[in-house]
């Protein structure tokens, strides 16, 4: 499929074959939802990065994206979206997402809920993000430029909480934003290698699951323009 809103010419052509081949390496590491799948291939992931990187931009890795941040490799987003949906009725009601960074799984996670607030710290990325995901149509997604670990308790509660960066431990305010039934998934532990957890709210107990290992950047506290 050409991908909507430009880019580099010609790229929608020459990277249909190389978005089958990354869809193929998703299902191979276990990736099963067809929606997740298919979404992954519609996203044009190569708007989100710089020009000189666009021909690898459909390579299953992070890649740089400036201010010493990377647009999240397309396993581990698909393995979060698919974590965070499965079983569940579509659209969500209001989804949060913590980093933003520029914006990618914003875009992936779009058609699964109805809202979605997307905070990031860093002030040139979130308006960045807001530009793309605006060019994307994703105009129920929110940017907000603000620190995650506080949640956004303005909205909440929200029935699935997405988190791209790594704390020490699962934040409190996180936790108590989660909506009956809701699902917290997110990145937790100090060094290059984390535990993706999986944190569900019901009947007032908080049930939590790991999900494998990643290797995310760390969650910082407060913002810079
Ligand atoms: N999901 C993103 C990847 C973002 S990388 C994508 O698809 O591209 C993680 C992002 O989290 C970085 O942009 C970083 O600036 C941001 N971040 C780190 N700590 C944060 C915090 N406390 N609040 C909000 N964003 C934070």
């Amino acid at each position: 499929m050409m991908a909507a809103g430009g880019g580099p010419a010609g790229i929608g052509m020459t990277s249909a074959r190389t978005r089958d081949r990354l869809i193929e390496r998703l299902r191979e590491h276990g990736i099963s939802d067809a929606e997740v799948l298919e979404r992954i291939r519609s996203v044009p992931r190569h708007l989100f990065v710089d020009e000189a990187l666009a021909s690898r931009a459909y390579e299953d890795t992070a890649l740089p994206i400036g201010f010493g941040q990377t647009i999240s490799q397309p396993y581990v987003v698909a393995a979060m979206t698919e974590a965070l949906i499965a079983g569940r009725e579509l659209p969500l009601e209001r989804v949060l997402e913590i980093g933003t960074g520029c914006g990618y799984q914003s875009a992936v996670l779009a058609p699964f809920a109805r809202k979605i607030v997307s905070i990031e710290r860093i002030g040139s990325l979130a308006r960045r993000a807001r530009l793309r995901l605006r060019e994307l149509k994703c105009h129920h997604v929110s940017v907000r430029h603000g620190d995650g670990l506080q949640g956004w308790a303005q909205l909440a509660p929200y029935d699935g909480i997405l988190v791209a960066a790594a704390p020490d431990r699962v934040p409190a305010a996180l936790l108590e934003q989660l909506a009956e039934g809701g699902r917290l998934i997110m990145p937790v532990g100090r060094g290059g290698v984390q535990r993706l957890v999986r944190v569900t709210y019901r009947d007032g107990r908080y049930r939590e699951e790991r999900l494998a290992d990643v290797s995310f950047v760390p969650m910082l506290e407060g913002v810079t323009p």
